[in-house]
C-alpha cells in the first residue's frame, strides 16, 4: 500500500490526534512537509516582524497506522528525502546558543544545487534529516517545538534517508506525524534553525507488537541512537546513559558494573539540540558490540 499526505498538519502532540489518514502497516506514505518556518520567509529582506507564531514547526499528519496499540513499537524506515532548490536559516537576539550575542535578526537564503547546499562561496553536502518526527503521547500535550517520549522536534541529523525511527506507540494507531526537514544540521543546532526547508519524505511503516521503549531509538547502519529530550543537557545525558548502560546489560547479559564499563569504553554520548525546551542527548551504542536486531533483543 502506497499514499500521499499532504496539507494536513498538526501543531502539537496530544493524546486525542485524530487521524489525517489512515492506513493499513505495513505501508509506504509519502509526506510532504512544509518548512519549520510555515513558507513565510522568501527572501534575505522577509521581515520577521510580520511572522505568524503560529505557523511555526508544523507537522504532517497524523497517520493512522492499523494494529498499533498501546505498548507497541511503530517503525519508521526513512527511504527517502526529496529536497527543493533553497532553504532558509535564521537568528536572532536571544535565539540559540550566542543569542546574547545577537542585536538584531539575520535570515539566510541557502541555495540546493545538486548535492551541495551553497553558503556564500562556501559548499557543505546536504544530508537531509527530519528534525520533528513523533507519535500520540500518553498524557500530556507538547507543542511541536519540543521534544520527549513520543519524539516531537528531535532534531536529530541522523534522521535521514536510511535510517530507521521506532517511536513508542501510546494511543491506539500510534498517530504519527512529522515534518521540519533540514537539508544539513551540525550538531547541536546552535544558532536556533538549520537548512529549514519544505520536502518529500517516503517511508515506510510497520509495527512491532508487544515491545514499547522507553524513549525513541533511530538505527543508522552502524548503531543505534537512543534519543533523550529533557528540560536540561545533563538530566538528558543522565538517562540517555542509563538506557544505553541498561541496553548492553540486556543484550550482553552483563552485570550492571560490566556494562558500565563496557558503556564507557565503547558508547558515545553526542548531542543532538541544545536549542529547543527540551534539549536531546543521544546514546551510540555501536553495531560492532551488539549486533543487528540489538534493540528488538533487548526489550527495553
Ligand atoms: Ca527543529
Amino acid at each position: 500500500m502506497q499514499a500521499i499526505l499532504d496539507d494536513k498538519h498538526i501543531y502539537t502532540f496530544n493524546p486525542t490526534m485524530k487521524p489525517a489518514l489512515s492506513i493499513n502497516a505495513p505501508a509506504t506514505v509519502v509526506f510532504t512537509t512544509i518548512d519549520a518556518f510555515g513558507g513565510q520567509i522568501t527572501s534575505e529582506e522577509t521581515n520577521l516582524e510580520g511572522f505568524d507564531p503560529t505557523r511555526i514547526n508544523a507537522a504532517t499528519g497524523p497517520v493512522s497506522v492499523s494494529r498499533a496499540e498501546p505498548g507497541d513499537t511503530l517503525v519508521v524506515h526513512i527511504q527517502r528525502i526529496d529536497l527543493p532548490n533553497q532553504g532558509a536559516i535564521v537568528t536572532g537576539k536571544g535565539l540559540g546558543v550566542l543569542g546574547h550575542r545577537m542585536a538584531n535578526t539575520a535570515v539566510k537564503i541557502l541555495p540546493i544545487e545538486g548535492d551541495d547546499v551553497c553558503f556564500n562561496d562556501l559548499r557543505l553536502t546536504v544530508a537531509p534529516m527530519i528534525g520533528v518526527i513523533g507519535v500520540s503521547p500518553e498524557r500530556e500535550t507538547y507543542p511541536t517545538r519540543t521534544a520527549h517520549r513520543h519524539g516531537g522536534n528531535l532534531d536529530t541529523k541522523e534522521i535521514g534517508e536510511g535510517s530507521t525511527v521506532y517511536l513508542p506507540v501510546f494511543q491506539p494507531g500510534a498517530m504519527l506525524a512529522m515534518g521540519d526537514v533540514h537539508a544539513v544540521m551540525g550538531d547541536g543546532e546552535v544558532c536556533v534553525s538549520a537548512s529549514e526547508a519544505s520536502s518529500r519524505v517516503t517511508a515506510h511503516i510497520t509495527v512491532i507488537t508487544g515491545q514499547q521503549l522507553t524513549w525513541p531509538v533511530v538505527e543508522t547502519e552502524d548503531g543505534l541512537y537512543i534519543l533523550v529530550s529533557l528540560p536540561s543537557l545533563d538530566e538528558a545525558i543522565l538517562e540517555a546513559t542509563t538506557e544505553a548502560v541498561t541496553l548492553l546489560q540486556r543484550v550482553l547479559h552483563l552485570s550492571f558494573e560490566e556494562a558500565y564499563m563496557l558503556a564507557s569504553l565503547a558508547v558515545d554520548i553526542r548531542i543532538s539540540q541544545l536549542v529547543n525546551p527540551n534539549k536531546t542527548a543521544k546514546a551510540f551504542i555501536p553495531k560492532t558490540l551488539v549486533g543487528e536486531g540489538a534493540f528488538q533483543r533487548a526489550r527495553v
